[in-house]
């Protein structure tokens, strides 16, 4: 069965070559002779494409190609071939060679005012050969990119490209801000609604979506691989921050900001200028609560690839230490609910104490909300105001870091940082007489 895109590639190739951009339009078409090499109808229309972009010698090899494919019956593709490698030649002044096609034009049935007027243009010996660029390249600058670049793309060695600091970065710097070119913010698409949009798409955003990385080449489907690699979880499609890596000990965090329609990426720790930028495309426990066994069984099938971060490429001895401190954080959370929180109070903060501890050890500076946020719940039980203030505190700070100053998820922490009694809580107050004052990270 023929791949979706083909059709979409058509469609977008010849709108293009209907406005005039030749450039995107013969893009388009080397996407279609990649994805189906045997059908002679891609070389074909690509080698027209060169004829206008006079880039010569690409449009007669193209040519040649389509006439060693063409399995057609009647001569309508193979007058196409010989007509355009016979411009080409005449162009590159190989004039024998663009008489012999101009009669094999001809023979094949060529209108013959055209047969005509190529003769006059041989005969004269029309040579008007043009330097073009030789590499033009497929990666278009994005529309959304910041004027002050806090980061640039370079090779990132097997993993392909990467994104890199261009300056010091500090925890909770915006790295990054861009709108999706296919927003789906809530849900995975069906392949009707992706379909629909990919419809939609301009001719060059289509060149953009077809520039990103499909790890799921063998399935034979170029849209619905291109999207399941590279869509995030909210969000839909967002070109630049699918050039950020992954790492199990990301030093970046992406976001979707609603209210803007915007994807971020914000930086959790220092990066210094020119160090790798990663962020995490597992969520929160499959990474920080996760062995590596885990982890990486998790990316590959995700993601179709074997993580070599930071943290997969620890040595033997300091990779089981960090399996450990990540199963034990993992079985903190799971232990949670059983504590009683009238009795058990203190040792519930202290393991809250131990996990956040643990991340930090390991290098992992997101999600310490995740364990904040339940004890400062917990000390609002115990109306402990001033410890549960405390823990809002730690949760306003990684919340600002992880998703900006101005993301719903911030602005509630911040409500209840500064006023911890407002907190809606069905058993805030409920209990009295402890405090956990001396229970801090
Ligand atoms: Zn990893």
């Amino acid at each position: 069965m023929s791949d979706p895109i083909l059709g979409l590639l058509k469609t977008k190739a010849s709108e293009a070559f209907k406005q005039g951009d030749f450039t995107t339009a013969r893009s388009l078409y080397s996407h279609s002779v990649d994805i189906d090499p045997q059908d002679d109808t891609h070389p074909l229309n690509r080698s027209l494409m060169n004829l206008r972009l006079t880039r010569w010698s690409d449009a007669e090899e193209d040519a040649t190609k389509a006439l060693a494919l063409c399995q057609c019956t009647k001569n309508d593709h193979k007058q196409k071939a010989y007509y355009r490698r016979c411009q080409a030649r005449r162009e590159m002044g190989d004039i024998v060679g663009a008489q012999n096609d101009l009669k094999a034009f001809a023979s094949t049935g060529g209108a013959r005012d055209l047969v005509d007027a190529e003769q006059k243009k041989i005969d004269s010996s029309i040579t008007t050969p043009q330097l073009v660029p030789a590499h033009q390249s497929l990666l278009l600058e994005s529309k959304s990119a910041p004027s002050e670049r806090t980061y640039f793309i370079d090779d990132a060695g097997n993993k392909g490209l990467g994104a890199f600091a261009a300056r010091d970065i500090h925890r909770g710097d915006l790295i990054l801000t861009e709108k999706p070119l296919l927003p789906f913010p809530h849900n995975s698409p069906s392949r009707t609604e992706l379909r629909l949009a990919m419809d939609n798409l301009s001719p060059t955003d289509l060149l953009v979506f077809l520039s990103l990385k499909n790890t799921r080449p063998d399935r034979g489907d170029t849209i619905d691989g291109i999207y399941k690699t590279n869509a995030f979880a909210n969000g839909g499609i967002v070109i630049e921050a699918s050039r950020f890596n992954h790492s199990c000990r990301p030093n970046a965090r992406y976001s979707y900001h609603e209210a803007t329609n915007r994807q971020r990426i914000f930086a959790l720790t220092y990066i210094p200028e020119g160090e790798e930028i990663f962020v995490s495309y597992l969520a929160s426990r499959n990474v920080y609560g996760a062995t590596r066994n885990q982890r990486q069984a998790a990316l590959r099938a995700k993601q179709n690839f074997l993580c070599s971060c930071a943290a997969c490429g620890l040595d033997r001895q300091l990779s089981l230490e960090s399996d450990r401190r990540r199963t034990e954080i993992r079985s903190i959370w799971d232990r949670m609910p059983t504590f009683n929180p009238r009795t058990d109070g203190r040792a519930y903060l202290q393991i809250v104490v131990r996990a956040i501890n643990l991340m930090k050890e390991e290098g992992y500076w997101a999600d310490a909300d995740d364990f904040a946020n339940e004890a400062a719940a917990l000390c609002s039980m115990h109306a402990d105001w001033e410890s549960a203030k405390y823990w809002h505190g730690i949760v306003y700070e990684t919340r600002v870091a992880e998703f900006g100053k101005d993301s719903a998820h911030t602005f509630k922490a911040r409500r209840d940082f500064e006023d911890p009694r407002s907190i809606d809580h069905p058993y805030a107050g409920v209990f009295h007489g402890q405090t956990f004052a001396d229970i801090r990270l």
